[in-house]
């Protein structure tokens, strides 16, 4: 089932290869400069330039700050780890403040690990020679036609054993009778040895190397940190990555697998991709989230954090300082900021358009001119939200299109903030529990 989503529309940044944003593409319109400072930052991330780098991306609401989020997340592919999580999800029962966003943390750093696969009958294996041997660098390759590694390791030897006695050439093609270990040349003649494989021979060599049978496939897999550090945990078991009720992780066990991964790493095992953990609305995190946020970005597997926010100059959750968008001034200065401005009405009506056609609805001109009109009034998204409102009550009437009369009708229906403050003005004596006697404190 396909579904409709806020943002479903968003498809990206928009930007071409120069990282110049296309005024209207992939689905994203206007807010030229963010975009392309989104693009930088994406780009940095991608090439593994950055980590523990935190970005704000700060503007009035509804202005795309999580639209250009999720046009990063699609940006940097499958393969970086991309979190999202809304600041006031963390104060949750279940566990602390710090587990929280230390989850979230872990979760956007990815451990890419290479795995020698098994060999598959048929396939065609890499052979990287040794230097020391040969003077430079070759590398060749062979058929593999069994899947016994004994075998293939075996008569890979008995080629190198031979290369020097029968003077075989590096690019040649060579063949092993697996039973009497006899090795015929074949020459450079590739048709030749597809008449030996018709042939049915064990092995086939093709552009035979002088060096050591070392290197077996590689498969490559990225899994989060996060998701070592559950199925290492005893008390939760791999079953929780399903149902996502992980609960708190023992620090012993996080302490354990950066070892673990640290070795990996050491050995060549495993490289750290660093993700992105994305938290919107932070002004609602407090100042000991905020403090856990210094520390944690110095840490040398830290993720880069965007953060979002509408809010100007505020108290600061849990202190009675105030600061610009509600976050410590020393936080502040470590923040890379990207700035949104309210759109234009030409751009609120492309957004309308494209809007549109994701929830399939057809509208008159008209009708999407004066739902423009609405959304410079009201806001951006109260306009979006009207658009599939308008929709229904046009295909009651059984109209092919919405037009202006259904806009109208839940303009009507439907309050937007400022007329719904003024009704409760209008109103405030019929409300229960009105503790404003007289006086509104609703800031408008
Ligand atoms: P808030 O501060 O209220 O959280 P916001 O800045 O995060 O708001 P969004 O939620 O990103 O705003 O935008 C509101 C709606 O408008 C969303 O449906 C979003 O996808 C859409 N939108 C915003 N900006 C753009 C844009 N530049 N191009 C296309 N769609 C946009």
């Amino acid at each position: 089932m396909e579904r409709v989503g806020t943002h479903s529309h968003i498809r990206g940044l928009g930007l071409d290869d120069a990282l110049e944003p296309r005024a209207t593409s992939q689905g994203m319109v206007g807010q030229l400069k963010a975009r392309k400072a989104a693009g930088v930052i994406v780009k940095m991330i991608s090439a593994g330039k950055i980590a523990g780098r935190a970005v704000l991306i700060a503007g009035p609401p509804s202005t795309g700050k999580t639209a250009i989020a999720m046009g990063m997340a699609q940006g940097l592919g499958t393969d970086v780890p991309f979190t999202m999580l809304a600041a006031s999800e963390i104060f949750s029962l279940e566990m602390s403040k710090t587990e929280a966003l230390t989850q979230a943390f872990r979760r956007s750093i990815g451990v890419r690990i290479k795995e020698e696969s098994e060999i598959i009958e048929g396939e065609v294996v890499e052979i990287q020679v040794d230097r020391s041997m040969t003077g430079g660098s070759k590398t060749g390759k062979l058929t593999v036609k069994t899947t016994d590694m004994e075998t293939i390791y075996d008569l890979g030897n008995k080629m190198i054993d031979s290369l020097n006695k029968e003077k075989v050439m590096a690019g040649d093609v060579i063949t092993i009778d697996k039973a009497s270990g006899r090795i015929t040349r074949l020459g450079r003649s590739f048709t030749r040895a597809r008449d030996y494989d018709a042939m049915g021979s064990d092995v086939k060599f093709v552009q035979c190397p002088e060096g050591e049978l070392q290197k077996r496939k590689e498969v490559v897999h990225t899994v989060s940190l996060h998701e070592i550090d559950v199925i290492n945990s005893r008390s939760q078991g791999f079953l929780a990555l399903f149902s996502g009720d992980t609960g708190e992780i023992k620090a012993e066990v996080r302490d354990q697998i950066n070892t673990k991964v640290s070795e990996w790493r050491e050995e060549g095992k495993a490289e750290i991709v660093p993700g992105v953990v994305f938290i919107d609305e932070v002004h609602m995190l407090d100042i000991e989230c905020f403090s856990f946020l210094n520390r944690a970005l110095e840490d040398d597997m830290a993720p880069v954090v965007i953060m979002a926010t509408n809010r100007g100059i505020t108290n600061i959750r849990g202190t009675k300082y105030k600061s610009p968008h509600g976050i410590p001034v020393d936080l502040l200065d470590r923040l890379l900021i990207i700035s949104t401005k309210p759109y234009e009405e030409k751009e609120i009506n492309q957004i309308l358009t494209i809007r549109c056609q994701e929830e399939d609805v057809e509208m008159t001109d008209e009708a999407k001119d004066l739902l423009t009109k609405i959304g410079v009034e009201t806001s951006l998204r109260y306009s979006i939200h009207l658009i599939t409102a308008a929709n229904l009550v046009a295909r009651k009437r059984k109209a092919p299109a919405v037009d202006v009369q259904d806009i109208k009708r839940v303009y009507m229906l439907f309050l937007d903030e400022k007329r719904s403050v003024q009704a409760m003005k209008d109103y405030q004596d019929q409300y229960m529990f009105n503790e404003n006697e007289g006086s509104m404190a609703v800031d408008t």
